[in-house]
């Protein structure tokens, strides 16, 4: 920062020495109870927070515009600029002003931005809050990994198409994204990232990617020798990434990470795609009006616990390829399905945890008070509920959760013995620590405590002597304890005690005997304050002793949480178990739409069957007057098979489901005009986007193509597109097409695959009834 001051104060050069080493931040400054801000910060921040801007002496007659917030009110503060879109940098007092020569030495502890929020107020959802970074290796080869420091949650995986790392960025909205410098400069690439989540793009410099360098930060994090432990020592693009993350967490946090104990190498082929489009149209986990009510995981979310639904959501978005996962998921949601006095059990005990992941976060980062590690005990202390009704069950999965989950006794009894149950938030005024845990504390307390009653005897004592009724002893921070004695009795008062203060009504006294008592107790409470936080870090340091087994365990209590969610859910909905398949076959009997068929009332809402394959039946052609419910239909269907997938019960009478790998949707006619894109050009693209990367064992999801244009050129589309979806020597993905253009009904004649439907409607009285029904 420029400024034209020669003559600064210390302290104002201090300022921007600071400021000029963190210039994309709004500087908070510690100054006393308060944080300040200056110059443009001062500005900008006063808007968003609606702040008086005032102004401060800089330098010889110079003013500069301030603005302030008092330091326990920040957190606040702090969450409307990251919502703005800012980065906060905190500057603290790094010593002590009573041993500081000439101005206090300022540093910043703490630079927190969108994607590094760790704990508190500021994020206030359970949802992930993730930090991505994106590493190019060349157009179409990318390393990616995304971590959230609130959780500890840290993975990482190769790409090797543009696209697909579109969808995987949509999948994760990350809230801040840092890119390599070849990604940032592939033709298109940005724009079309930014189009499709809404995050804060972060720029470090280049050489944060470099391969041996991001190796050398993360084997030094994990104190490993290589990488092979985490399934990623030859994945070099995916560690360049994720160095670079974990070298921005360092920046910016400046603690150490320690809760972040390892990194997951995953791969995108173990997974169905579900690209940014498809999670919008189908409205998985943000409904189009981005919010979550009736979303898919609206109608699921059924979890007790926040680290439950955060796994809930991964799963939507991650169904599963490989039949014999699938089928051990839902084995375990069958057994819990079948037995409501277990559920129920499960979910009184789930409904008490906390949320263990981020308290493991805060503990590390060492943000956590004596509340917190009260509260992670309280959560630890349910695990044996949970183990002793898991062993009830006879599935191998829910009984392998019961021989993995880890009491942790030892650690629990130390947090009970250690921790009382109403410390006070902050950690450096006492009060954290049980009696009888520690000699020397008790001794100390038993100091204080006696100290006290012998005051009280004092006064008691010089009442008496003095004949002084209203004589009292107090305190105060300035002069410690002293006697007041009201005007009216100045004359009462004996020649040994020694004058202090004079105030309107009063006077006070000191004693050299009561200086004497005080000294014992004042340095008694500080002896107290300063032991008690030292045996607050002890407990804090065996909690982190076991960080592994925490996090172990709350990922096996997420897991429970929702196969208990969705064993619920289907329970309650009455959902079936689906028959997941290696072929083509797509066969819904009775299918229902998970959320339009809650909106409207079971009674209310008609089941279709659907029959798909790769042969006969590839493209079913879906006609239908307005309203019919030919969208309804479509995406019943699609959301039917995320649902199998990801090891649910689905809303059908039967469904036979030959894994999808990937579902692709083109809906509605909508623009996009701050992308530049017409409606027609929108859906140009997105239809170009399917027929390039569809794949036999695709889902193709068309509500409308050709609405963008000319009736005739539309239908012209529709008819090349259906056409190619069923040519023979091509991939043939199964299809469902919906579309007002009657005339497709031709296509049935010429081609085998081609089926039509219609949703059919009746003339009643002079009016139209809508069936719902699907026919031929
Ligand atoms: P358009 O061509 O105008 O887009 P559409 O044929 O796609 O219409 P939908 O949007 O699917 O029609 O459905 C319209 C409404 O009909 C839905 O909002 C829902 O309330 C109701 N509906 C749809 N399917 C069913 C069903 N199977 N049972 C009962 N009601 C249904």
């Amino acid at each position: 920062m420029k400024t034209a001051f020669s003559d600064l104060t210390p302290m104002m050069s201090q300022y921007l020495q600071i400021k000029r080493e963190n210039p994309d931040s709004i500087l908070f400054f510690r100054l006393g109870d308060f944080y300040e801000m200056f110059f443009d910060d001062a500005k900008i921040a006063s808007g968003i927070l609606g702040l008086t801007l005032t102004s401060r002496e800089a330098g010889k007659g110079n003013r500069v515009p301030m603005c302030g917030i008092p330091f326990h009110a920040a957190e606040n503060y702090i969450a409307r600029l990251i919502r703005a879109g800012h980065k906060v940098a905190i500057c603290e007092q790094v010593e002590d002003p009573r041993q500081a020569r000439g101005i206090v030495r300022r540093d910043i502890v703490k630079i927190i931005t969108p994607g590094t929020l760790a704990a508190g107020t500021v994020l206030n959802t359970p949802n992930n809050n993730f930090l991505l970074s994106v590493y190019g290796r060349s157009p179409g080869d990318y390393g990616l990994a995304y971590v959230d420091v609130s959780t500890g949650e840290f993975r990482a995986t190769e790409i090797e198409s543009s696209e697909k790392l579109i969808s995987e960025i949509a999948r994760l909205s990350p809230a801040e994204t840092i890119l390599s410098e070849d990604v940032r400069q592939e033709p298109g690439l940005l724009e079309k990232i930014r189009l499709s989540v809404n995050t804060m793009f972060t720029q470090v410099e280049e050489w944060n990617f470099e391969f041996s360098l991001s190796y050398e930060t993360l084997t030094r994090h994990f104190v490993t020798k290589n990488l092979s432990g985490f399934g990623c020592e030859n994945m070099k693009a995916a560690v360049a990434a994720a160095g670079a993350a974990l070298r921005y967490l360092e920046q910016t946090q400046r603690c150490p990470l320690s809760h972040i104990t390892r990194i997951a190498a995953y791969s995108l082929h173990g997974h169905m795609i579900l690209d940014g489009t498809a999670q919008r149209n189908l409205e998985l986990t943000r409904s189009q009006r981005n919010d979550w009510s009736h979303t898919l995981l609206s109608e699921l979310d059924l979890t007790c616990s926040p680290m439950g639904r955060r796994l809930l959501v991964r799963w939507i978005q991650q169904p599963l390829l490989e039949v014999e996962a699938i089928n051990k998921r839902l084995d375990a949601v069958e057994e819990l399905r079948g037995d409501q006095v277990l559920r129920q059990d499960l979910a009184a005990t789930l409904k008490e945890t906390g949320d263990i992941e981020r308290l493991l976060g805060r503990i590390s980062l060492g943000v956590a008070n004596a509340r917190d590690l009260f509260a992670l005990n309280q959560s630890l202390k349910l695990i044996p509920r949970l183990k002793q009704a898991l062993r009830k069950t006879s599935v191998e999965r829910l009984r392998q959760t019961a021989e993995n989950l880890d009491c942790l006794e030892e650690l629990t009894g130390l947090i009970d013995r250690a921790i009382h149950p109403n410390a006070p938030v902050s950690v450096r005024e006492g009060g954290m620590i049980n009696s009888g845990y520690h000699l020397e504390l008790d001794d100390l307390r038993q100091i204080t405590r006696g100290a006290k009653s012998w005051l009280a005897d004092l006064q008691k004592k010089e009442i008496e002597r003095t004949g002084i009724s209203s004589l009292k002893i107090k305190y105060n921070r300035v002069f410690g304890y002293y006697i007041e004695v009201t005007k009216a009795n100045l004359d009462l008062v004996p020649g040994d005690y020694i004058r202090k203060q004079t105030l309107v009504n009063s006077e006070r006294f000191i004693t050299p005997e009561l200086k004497e008592q005080e000294e014992k107790i004042l340095s008694a409470e500080e002896k107290i304050v300063t032991l008690e936080f030292r045996l607050f870090q002890e407990v804090r340091e065996r909690v982190l002793g076991r960080l592994t087994v925490i996090q172990a365990n709350a990922d096996l209590i997420a897991r429970t949480d929702v196969f208990n969610a969705l064993a619920e859910t289907a329970a309650r909905n009455n959902y079936s178990r689906p028959q997941l398949l290696k072929d083509r076959t797509l066969q819904i009997t009775e299918g229902r739409h998970p959320v339009v068929e809650n909106l409207l009332g079971k009674s209310k809402f008609i089941p279709n069957d659907n029959q798909l394959d790769d042969s006969a039946h590839q493209v079913l052609i879906i006609t239908g007057p307005n309203m019919a419910g030919k969208s309804t239909y479509i995406r019943q269907v699609a959301l039917i098979v995320i649902m199998a997938q990801m090891g649910s019960f689905v809303p059908a009478r039967l469904a036979r489901i030959g894994v999808v790998d990937r579902i692709f949707t083109r809906v509605g006619a909508a623009d996009d005009i701050a992308a530049g894109m017409s409606t027609f050009m929108m859906e140009m693209t997105e239809t170009a986007n399917i027929l390039n990367n569809m794949t036999s064992r695709s889902l193709v999801i068309l509500d409308e193509i050709g609405r963008g244009t000319s009736t005739f050129d539309g239908l012209s589309i529709a008819w090349a597109v259906a056409e190619y979806l069923s040519r023979r020597d091509g991939p043939c993905p199964r299809t469902l097409f919906a579309t007002h253009y009657h005339e497709l009904a031709e296509l049935e004649k010429n081609f085998p695959g081609i089926n039509n439907y219609n949703f059919a409607v009746r003339e009643w009285n002079d009016d139209v009834v809508f069936l719902y029904k699907l026919i031929p």
